[in-house]
């Protein structure tokens, strides 16, 4: 039976690189969360929503419509290929503050649990074995230490050609840390039941044989 897979943690931790890897291992469909939220906070951007409005905010979610083109997984808004634009700074930095709306949320929650109500699939982001697939068939929690984070983050963003200041980077996945795992609705943290993946130490070859050896178990 093809499974669901939980994959959670902070940001830059790896667990993109290894949700990808390991979908393509298994056969699985890939969903990236975390690039939901950032199409989402593009889409508000883009129209000067104010986001203490609630109103506004419930008035531009109704014209926004976040799909996955299944030839390269890029994120669509709207039918646009977003994928680089909401990888720079400037979505990094709004992105938290708009994730930690309620009727943002409730949207893409509610978006997920549909495109994965079929199985084969694997999930990542902040709350999916908390919130949005807590029966999930296994649950892998990232962690890694901040430095590491710093490091990969910003090698990625570089090699994307953005000239990025390890600064700037280093204060926005703190930031984002921070209010992932401080809001009201549905923080950041550990599910009871995941396992718990150190990945400061290891290569990314190794990471996803740890996480094949767990789907196998
Ligand atoms: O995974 P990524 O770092 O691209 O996620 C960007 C932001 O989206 C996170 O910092 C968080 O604020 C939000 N997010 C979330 N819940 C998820 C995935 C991402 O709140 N399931």
């Amino acid at each position: 039976k093809p499974l669901t897979i939980a994959i959670d943690g902070y940001s830059a931790c790896g667990k993109s690189t290894l949700a990808r890897a390991l979908a393509k291992r298994l056969g699985y469909s890939y969903i990236d969360t975390g690039a939901m939220y950032r199409a989402v906070t593009l889409h508000l951007q883009r129209q000067n929503v104010d986001l203490d409005d609630e109103g506004a905010v419930a008035g531009a979610m109704q014209s926004l419509r976040i799909t996955f083109r299944p030839s390269d997984n890029h994120v669509l808004l709207n039918g646009e290929d977003v994928e680089s634009e909401i990888r720079g700074l400037a979505v990094s930095k709004l992105v938290s503050p708009v994730a930690a709306l309620s009727i943002v949320r409730r949207a893409m929650v509610e978006q997920q649990r549909q495109m994965g109500k079929d199985g084969g699939v694997i999930l990542d982001g902040r709350d999916i074995g908390t919130v949005v697939f807590p029966d999930a068939d296994l649950k892998l929690f990232v962690t890694a230490d901040l430095d590491t984070r710093v490091d990969r983050r910003l090698r990625e963003l570089r090699g994307a050609g953005r000239e990025v200041q390890r600064v700037d980077v280093a204060a926005n996945l703190e930031e984002r840390d921070y209010i992932d795992s401080h809001r009201d609705d549905s923080p950041l943290r550990q599910a009871d039941d995941a396992i718990l993946l150190d990945n400061t130490d290891l290569g990314l070859d190794e990471l996803v044989d740890r996480g094949a050896a767990l789907v196998a178990d």
